[in-house]
C-alpha cells in the first residue's frame, strides 16, 4: 500500500488468521507517530449541567483527518449512547468564557450533559 502522507510504500503484517483481510490503510507507521492520536478528556462544570469535551489530537496537524476515520469512529461509537448526554463533534474548539456561556445554553435548552468530540482543542 502507498502512504497518503508520505507516498512511501507500506505493507501490514497479517498472521494467518487475517490473512484475507481487505481493510485498507491509508497511513504508515511513520506517519502515524508522526501525527498520533492523543485522546484527551476534560471535564467543564456549567451552570446545571456538565460537559465532557473529549480531543483527540494534541496540535492542529495539516492532515486530512478523514483518514482516521476507524479510530475516531470507535470513540464515537464509545461515546453516542450515553445516557443524559448530548453529543456534538466539531473540528476545532477554542475553550473561552464566549463558548462556555454558548454551551451552557445548550446544555439547559437540551436538559442534558454534553459531550463535545472535537479533533483538537484550540489555545
Ligand atoms: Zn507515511
Amino acid at each position: 500500500m502507498k502512504c497518503v502522507y508520505c507516498h512511501e510504500r507500506f505493507y501490514i503484517k497479517r498472521g494467518i488468521l487475517d490473512l484475507f483481510k481487505s481493510d485498507k490503510e491509508y497511513i504508515c507507521n511513520r506517519c502515524y507517530k508522526k501525527y498520533p492520536l492523543d485522546i484527551r478528556i476534560e471535564h467543564i462544570q456549567l451552570d446545571i449541567y456538565e460537559c465532557m469535551v473529549v480531543s483527540i489530537f494534541k496540535a492542529r496537524y495539516k492532515i486530512d483527518y478523514n483518514y482516521y476515520f476507524k479510530e475516531v469512529g470507535k470513540i464515537y461509537e464509545s461515546l453516542i449512547n450515553r445516557k443524559g448526554y448530548t453529543l456534538m463533534f466539531f473540528d476545532s474548539v477554542k475553550m473561552d468564557d464566549n463558548v462556555f456561556e454558548v454551551l451552557d445554553g445548550i446544555s439547559k435548552l437540551n436538559q442534558s450533559n454534553l459531550i463535545i468530540l472535537t479533533y483538537n482543542i484550540l489555545e
